[in-house]
C-alpha cells in the first residue's frame, strides 16, 4: 500500500519510536499515548483491519509480540490490556491493522 501510515513506518520512510520487532510484525509506540505504555503491534503486510485477515498466524505472531512487548516495558506482572479497534463503529482511524497495547495504570470495565 503506497501511501498507508504505517506501512510508510515499515518501509522507514515514517519515523517511528520503534520498540521490538519479529520478522513478521512492528511494535512502536503511540504518537498520542492514551496509557504511560501505549505500544502499536502491526504485521508488516498490510491489512486494512482484522476483517481482512486470512488465518491464524497473522494474529497469533501479533499477540506473541505483544506478549514480548509486555515484558520488555515491565507490565507484564501488573497486566495489560490489548485493543483491536475494528472499522467505523469499533473506533478504527488508521487503516492498517493494529493491536493497541495499553499498560501502566489500571484499564478500567467496560471501556468508555
Ligand atoms: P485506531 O484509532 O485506528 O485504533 O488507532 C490508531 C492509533 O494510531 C491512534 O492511537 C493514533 O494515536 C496512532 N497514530 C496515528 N498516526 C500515527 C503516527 O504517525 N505514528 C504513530 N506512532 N502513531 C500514530
Ligand atoms: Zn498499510
Amino acid at each position: 500500500m503506497e501511501d498507508c501510515l504505517f506501512c510508510r513506518i515499515v518501509r522507514g520512510e515514517l519515523p517511528a519510536a520503534k520498540v521490538a520487532e519479529s520478522e513478521t510484525c512492528l511494535a512502536f509506540r503511540d504518537i498520542a499515548p492514551k496509557s504511560p505504555v501505549h505500544v502499536l503491534v502491526i504485521p508488516k503486510v498490510h491489512y486494512a483491519s482484522l476483517e481482512e485477515v486470512p488465518d491464524a498466524s497473522v494474529f497469533g505472531a501479533m499477540s506473541m509480540l505483544a506478549q514480548q512487548v509486555a515484558r520488555q516495558e515491565g507490565v507484564a506482572t501488573r497486566g495489560y490490556r490489548c485493543v483491536v479497534n475494528t472499522g467505523e463503529d469499533g473506533g478504527q482511524t488508521v487503516g492498517h491493522l493494529h493491536l493497541h497495547l495499553l499498560g501502566g495504570r489500571a484499564h478500567g470495565w467496560p471501556p468508555g
